[in-house]
């Protein structure tokens, strides 16, 4: 940066600088009369990490980058600082270096106000003080709807990946953060937890015949089921390929059961359309498990999966329920 004037000699007037706005402009004047205007050529920076200060642009503009070092974020999302603007007031309120670096844009004359000088103008004009407050609470404003920009749009790439892309139900990575939840919750609190686990029958054989787009529709059919039969509290899941699962907290065994064979009966007659040709219906097999005193999730979803293996053994299209899911009983009932 070059020096070209102090602010008294310059041609530019203190009304003409938004900080001033409704002040006292002689007293102001008299203070910043002995501050320094400098020029900086197009694509300078002019940013000083170490001193707080004011940099009021007089002519030209400056382009003002906050989170540079925010991996990620692409350089030219910036802020322009324009002619009679000012940048640096928080750093100079809070004594704080300021990581923001600015760059004109343009050959720019900028006035620098120290932090002694700046705390003079606040402390001798109550119209600047007002000023500097409206300007903090805009920025504070707009720093805070940009957060919650921000927290929307990681709470929507949170739910698309906790989200199966095909069938809209869960997927695997969130039944592998909710089920130990679900199982440290239910065995804390003595409420019975079960799962239903699912397997599409003779699913190969339909993608070969009807095609795999035809299959996926299958899938979808089947998803639409169980999301369409639960309750609130329940959770469907796609496990994996052709294998769903329902989570059934606070839901006993035999209860599980029925919810169980209602979901077969419903899979069983439900129509599986692909562009407007309805295909031959599929069924599915199933398998209840409840929870057990001193089962983890893993022995949870192994004896589901057990029990759903028996149904594939019986027959398919069919139910079959633990020894678990038998045993357990609706919460508050007396054990035998
Ligand atoms: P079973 O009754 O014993 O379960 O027989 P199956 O044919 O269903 O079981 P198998 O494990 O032999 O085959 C599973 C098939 O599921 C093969 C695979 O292509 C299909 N599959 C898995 N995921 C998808 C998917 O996302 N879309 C489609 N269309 N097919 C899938
Ligand atoms: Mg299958
Ligand atoms: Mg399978």
């Amino acid at each position: 940066m070059k020096l070209l004037s102090n602010f008294a000699a310059s041609s530019h007037r203190p009304a003409d600088l938004h900080l001033l706005r409704d002040a006292d402009i002689r007293s102001a004047g008299a203070l910043l009369a002995a501050c320094p205007v400098m020029l900086a050529e197009a694509g300078e920076v002019v940013s000083d990490a170490h001193r707080p200060r004011l940099t009021i642009v007089l002519r030209g503009a400056l382009a003002l980058q906050t989170d540079a070092d925010e991996p990620g974020r692409p350089a030219s999302v910036r802020t322009k600082i324009l002619v009679g603007e000012s940048v640096g007031e928080q750093s100079v309120l809070d004594d704080e270096p300021d990581p923001a670096i600015l760059t004109a844009l343009e050959p720019t004359e900028l006035l620098l106000v120290g932090a002694d000088v700046a705390w003079r103008l606040i402390e001798e004009s109550d119209g600047v003080a007002r000023n500097l407050l409206r300007l903090l609470s805009f920025r504070v404003r707009a720093a805070n709807v940009q957060l919650r920009k921000r927290q929307k749009l990681g709470e929507f790439y949170r739910q698309l990946s906790m989200n199966d892309g095909l069938t809209g139900l869960h997927n695997r990575a969130w039944l592998n953060d909710m089920l130990p939840r679900l199982v440290a919750t239910a065995a804390q609190s003595g409420r019975p937890l079960s799962v239903v686990m699912l397997d599409i029958d003779h699913f190969k054989r339909f993608n070969d015949r009807y095609g795999h787009p035809q299959g996926d529709q299958a899938l979808r059919t089947a998803a639409q089921v169980l999301a369409g039969a639960l309750r609130p509290t329940d959770c469907a899941v796609r496990y994996g390929g052709e294998e769903l699962m329902v989570l059934l907290p606070d839901t006993c065994g035999s209860v599980a059961a029925t919810v169980a064979q209602r979901l077969c009966e419903r899979v069983r007659q439900a129509a599986v359309f692909a562009d407007d040709t309805a295909l031959p219906h599929i069924t599915a097999s199933f398998g209840v498990a409840s929870l057990v005193p001193g089962q983890d999730e893993q022995g949870l979803v192994a004896t589901a999966d057990a029990a759903l293996y028996r149904a594939k053994a019986a027959g398919r299209n069919r139910v079959e329920v633990d020894p678990s899911a038998v045993a357990s009983r609706p919460a508050g009932a007396a054990a035998a």
